[in-house]
């Protein structure tokens, strides 16, 4: 089993974060140091460490992510302008929490999607 992290917590509500949205299989929030007038987490409620850790078992609740990306970019009225969807894995991809979740960034025009 994965370590568990501060996400779990936040999940369990051992711990409090602004929550935008959360059901049986998905919690969203909002990230605590935003790069982006919008910026919300979304993260299966099953701790899957990385992207390297994903099982077949896992499609339907991280499809479930999308889903639930599209409609929190609608309420924070960021869909027509657009935003950016974000998955970091490991050292290279720059990763610090590690259980798997989805940056949802948006509210301003976000620029080159790699520093150079
Ligand atoms: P990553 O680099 O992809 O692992 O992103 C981790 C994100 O979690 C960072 O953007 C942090 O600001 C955010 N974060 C860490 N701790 C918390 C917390 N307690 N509540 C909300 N966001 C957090």
């Amino acid at each position: 089993m994965p370590e568990e992290t501060i996400f779990s917590k936040i999940i369990r509500k051992e711990i409090p974060a602004d929550i935008v949205y959360e059901d049986d299989r998905v919690t969203a929030f909002r990230d605590i140091n935003p790069q982006a007038p919008t910026h919300i987490l979304i993260i299966p409620n099953k701790l899957i460490a990385t992207a390297n850790d994903v099982q077949p078992e896992d499609e339907q609740t991280l499809g479930h992510l999308f889903i639930v990306a599209a409609k929190l970019a609608h309420d924070e009225g960021v869909a027509d302008d657009g935003y950016r969807l974000i998955v970091n894995c490991n050292k290279h991809g720059g990763q610090e929490v590690f259980h798997l979740h989805m940056h949802l960034l948006g509210g301003r025009k976000l620029g080159p999607m790699l520093s150079r």
